[in-house]
Formats: C-alpha cells, structure tokens, sequence
C-alpha cells in the first residue's frame, strides 16, 4: 500500500495516521493512474481499488473507448463530436450520445457509444438511415 502513495500528496506519508479520514493520492501499480482516497477506505478496500482497473473512471490510453475498442467506432466523427467527447477521455460504456458518421451511406447519427457496442456485438446496425428510418428523420427534418 505505501508502495503506491503519489508524489503528488503534500502531505508526507510519515505525517499521517492510518485512521484518516483524509483523501490521499494514490498511484496504481498497474495502470499508472493515479487517484484518490482516504487513508481509511485504502486500508479496508486494498490494491483492489484503483477506479481505472475496475473500468469507473477512463484513464487516457489505458481503457478509455479509443483504447479498447477503437476497431468498433471507425464512424467515429471527429469534428462533431469535437466539442462534446474525446474517445480517448471516455470509459466505452459511456451513454452520452455522440455523433457517428455511417462509413456504408455517410449519414451523420446519434448514438451513445455503450449502445452502438452493444448494437455491433449482436451485429445490428446503429445507423438510422441504414435500418430503414430513412423517411422518418427526412419529415422530421424538413418540417
Ligand atoms: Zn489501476
Ligand atoms: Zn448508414
């Protein structure tokens, strides 16, 4: 445990007690990452703990959606999606929608990125367009 206490704690590992309430940092051994949480809750909960391992905070190039599932979001739009998420800062179960363009019709669709995996695992296609509601969103639209 004390082998994975950050160099970014002001406070030195000499000057706190082990019944802390205080958040620390901690850098994790296997990641890299580095987070924080009490002295207490480090002690009851372990090396196990790292948010980045247990896939609850993303953690750039580690397991962040570009990361792990780059293959999967190949209609990933990068200027529309520029000012809302960056898939190399977000978990892929994210379910935020984003933007994808379709690489088949090249239409642009909304979809959050847990869903578009999920869609590509039981290879269903994520586009509007492609499955058909092409006439729907074209009245929608132009009203
Ligand atoms: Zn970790
Ligand atoms: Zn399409």
């Amino acid at each position: 445990m004390i082998e994975e206490y950050s160099n970014k704690n002001i406070t030195k590992l000499n000057e706190i007690g082990y019944w802390q309430n205080k958040s620390l940092y901690w850098k994790c051994k296997i990641c890299s990452g580095t987070y924080s949480l009490s002295v207490q809750d480090k002690i009851k909960k372990g090396t196990s703990e790292c948010p980045y391992c247990n896939n609850l905070k993303p953690l750039p190039s580690f397991n962040t959606l570009q990361h792990v599932a780059s293959n999967e979001i190949q209609d990933w739009n990068y200027i529309n999606n520029y000012l809302l998420l960056n898939p190399n800062e977000i978990l892929p179960n994210n379910t935020k929608n984003v933007w994808l363009n379709c690489q088949k019709c090249n239409n642009n669709y909304l979809i959050s990125t847990k869903s578009k995996l999920l869609n590509n695992k039981r290879k269903i296609s994520s586009c509007n367009f492609c499955k058909g509601n092409r006439y729907k969103q074209f009245h929608f639209l132009n009203y």
